[in-house]
């Protein structure tokens, strides 16, 4: 693929703010995590192996969603997932991939969220699952990450981490960010003892409520 501008010059700056930001708000450290923006005809992505929180707007990595790089530098290597899951969630405009401290505590226990609180409907469905372990940057983790988003905005992955995608890059964060919170507030729970789930029925109701709450990201 030829040099392009699949994405506008505007997208790469507020990518590389989402970045930087995804470390600020302590999701993300080091080179730890990526993050990528879509336009349909492409998207960006941050740059592999690289410290975060120095990224900036010339780093990002154009790619198109044939999987070809448009850009001098290496792309994530986990460009495969976030490839896959623009092209499965047609509403997906943004993806944050984080090793934040809670959901990495929870996914080496390679327990799904479960109905702990009402929030986890944030995501989409009655639990936040934790995909299946695969070796990062592989097709593999791509495909246990599909499986595990089935009507879902967010998961967990395996002695990994979490994802979680929205419709806006700002949407994207404040996803990844509630699943981070939700982590930390279910180990702590189960610290005391056994959370009380809330039922299928329960559930249903903060669902149907959700539809129009909210900025609806
Ligand atoms: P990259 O630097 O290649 O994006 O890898 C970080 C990561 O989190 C891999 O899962
Ligand atoms: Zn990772």
């Amino acid at each position: 693929m030829s040099k392009s501008t699949l994405c506008a010059p505007n997208l790469r700056i507020s990518l590389a703010a989402l970045a930087r930001e995804s470390v600020h708000c302590g999701l993300n450290q080091g080179t730890s995590g990526n993050v990528s923006v879509c336009s349909r005809a492409g998207f960006l992505i941050t740059p592999s192996g690289q410290n975060m929180a120095a990224l900036t707007a010339d780093d990002m990595v154009e790619m198109n969603l044939a999987g070809d790089v448009a850009s001098e530098s290496r792309p994530s290597s986990e460009w495969r997932f976030h490839r896959d899951i623009y092209t499965a969630f047609p509403e997906a405009e943004a993806i944050v991939h984080a090793h934040s401290p809670f959901a990495v505590a929870l996914a080496c226990l390679r327990r799904d969220l479960p109905a702990f609180h009402y929030m986890v409907a944030m995501a989409g469905g009655v639990d936040i699952r934790c995909a299946a372990y695969a070796t990062f940057g592989t097709q593999a983790l791509s495909d246990a990450v599909l499986a595990a988003l089935q009507d879902r905005r967010a998961c967990l992955m395996a002695n990994h981490g979490l994802l979680a995608w929205g419709r806006s890059l700002p949407a994207a964060l404040v996803l990844a960010n509630e699943v981070e919170a939700l982590c930390g507030q279910y180990l702590r729970a189960c610290q005391v003892g056994e959370p009380v789930l809330l039922s299928a029925a329960e559930m249903q109701e903060v669902l149907e409520k959700f539809k129009d709450y909210g900025s609806r990201d």
